[in-house]
């Protein structure tokens, strides 16, 4: 890019925070889920902006350890008292809906209601967002004060959901540089109505992509649309072909709030993204955090999974879950704001350059990481399994039923999952997480036993 494009883009770049607030405004209402018309018609409104490439993938279709669900879709849902009155009401909020609810229609006691319900007893104003993908099962999520309320009464319980075979969409798009070397840009596309968590990702890659596509560039970009976890998983064996093209990568969430730039390294941690990432914040004058990569989070989970073990780092504002608005209705259309959506757009946007100022130059040794020596008298050394993404553990009973909850001990998990890459011990996991050792080794164990892991030392 010379310097007449990029002045051009600069000039451009000054109303962005407000087309991109606007795009979020627009996508606010859908309810969207991993599956289903949301997503389309979310990939819709972003085609109104970029060429987006759409795929779907059948229901059944097996994309390593996971299977594409069957797809689901809404329309309406309601809790009416005996009386006729409307309690609870998706069409104010589709967060009331525990997500992927199956279809229901009956009358319930207060207590079979209460077994249903989702609440946030600490923020007691606010709608939880709940999802059941895996495990059918249905639900409301209200305020806990609301909950407190509840009388002795016949409920009338309505869901008018389907759950049935069809498939999963999702997007892409790729802007041809002059080599086949990408950059992989990534955000999700399956929270229903959250502005910060989902769409302040969507609105930023769109507005990269848009900018990006009259540009005469060296890398290749590539853009994805793609439901969280599951999408990424499926996209990561469609194209595993492929994967080695991708020499720098960032996941895009939470771009949209107040918070300070933060950047969560890949797994790697002293990639050419990560070098890029820091001297961009660094260089930029503002505030911001550096963390090491964590085994918890967004995509990054799946694309630096040890199979993989991609150059993908994360740049965000305030990371998920550490702001009080997460998974709740406060994450709406006044918690974001153009002027946090430009600031972050700028970011990345300098990132884009520094990393074309340095192709074919540069570091992208991607060097490997040093590591204390084992005690093979005291320590453990395993090898994951299934390396390739994170493996279905509902399968094996050891994972949460809920989702949308802040992490539990699933935490543990996954950092024994992650790091049993046959070069990290057991002890270097508990350093590396702060978990204690002994907490570790019994997760171990128990991965062991379930054939997840082999022990190699
Ligand atoms: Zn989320």
């Amino acid at each position: 890019m010379n310097y007449f494009e990029f002045q051009k883009l600069k000039k451009e770049a000054s109303g962005i925070g407000t087309e991109m607030y606007d795009m979020i405004v627009k996508l606010y209402p859908i309810c969207r889920s991993i599956t289903g018309d949301g997503v389309r018609k979310t990939l819709d409104i972003i085609s109104e902006q970029i060429p987006l490439e759409k795929y779907e993938i059948t229901t059944g279709t097996e994309v390593f350890d996971w299977t594409i669900p069957k797809e689901w879709n809404i329309k309406d849902a309601y809790v009416k008292k005996s009386n006729g009155e409307k309690i609870i009401n998706f069409q104010k909020s589709n967060l009331h809906v525990l997500n992927y609810s199956v279809p229901v229609h009956k009358t319930v006691s207060l207590s079979e209601l209460k077994d249903h319900l989702f609440t946030l007893p600490n923020q007691p104003e606010l709608i939880p967002y709940r999802t059941s993908y895996y495990h059918e099962n249905w639900g409301f999520c209200i305020p806990y004060n609301q909950f407190l309320q509840l009388e002795e009464d016949e409920y009338e319980v309505i869901i008018d959901s389907t759950l049935e075979d069809g498939s999963l969409s999702y997007g892409e798009y790729f802007v041809k540089g002059e080599s086949d070397d990408e950059v992989l840009f990534s955000c999700y596309t399956c929270h229903p109505s959250m502005c910060n968590d989902n769409l302040s990702g969507v609105v930023l890659l769109t507005f990269l992509a848009k900018h990006l596509k009259n540009l005469s560039l060296q890398y290749s970009y590539r853009f994805l649309f793609i439901p969280e976890t599951i999408g990424a998983i499926a996209w990561i064996c469609r194209n595993e072909h492929n994967i080695k093209k991708i020499k720098h990568g960032l996941v895009a969430t939470c771009v949209g709030d107040p918070g300070i730039l933060s950047y969560k390294k890949s797994r790697r941690g002293n990639t050419e993204i990560d070098q890029t990432v820091i001297d961009v914040l660094k260089n930029s004058g503002d505030d911001y955090k550096i963390m090491d990569y964590e085994p918890i989070g967004s995509d990054e989970r799946q694309f630096c999974s040890p199979g993989f073990n991609l150059p993908v780092g994360t740049l965000q504002r305030t990371s998920p879950p550490n702001f009080p608005e997460y998974h709740t209705s406060a994450d709406n259309t006044s918690f974001v704001q153009p002027k946090y959506l430009a600031d972050s757009f700028s970011k990345y946007f300098k990132v884009i350059l520094k990393l074309e100022e340095n192709f074919g130059k540069f570091y992208s040794k991607n060097n490997e990481e040093e590591l204390p020596e084992i005690d093979s008298k005291n320590d453990q050394v395993f090898l994951n399994l299934s390396p390739k993404c994170e493996p279905k553990l509902d399968k094996t009973g050891l994972f949460r039923k809920i989702g949308g909850e802040k992490y539990n001990d699933a935490l543990t998990i996954l950092w024994v999952l992650n790091y049993s890459d046959g070069k990290h011990s057991l002890r270097h996991i508990s350093l590396r997480s702060g978990i204690d050792f002994k907490q570790i080794k019994q997760t171990a164990k128990l991965l062991h036993e379930k054939k997840l892991l082999k022990r190699i030392l």
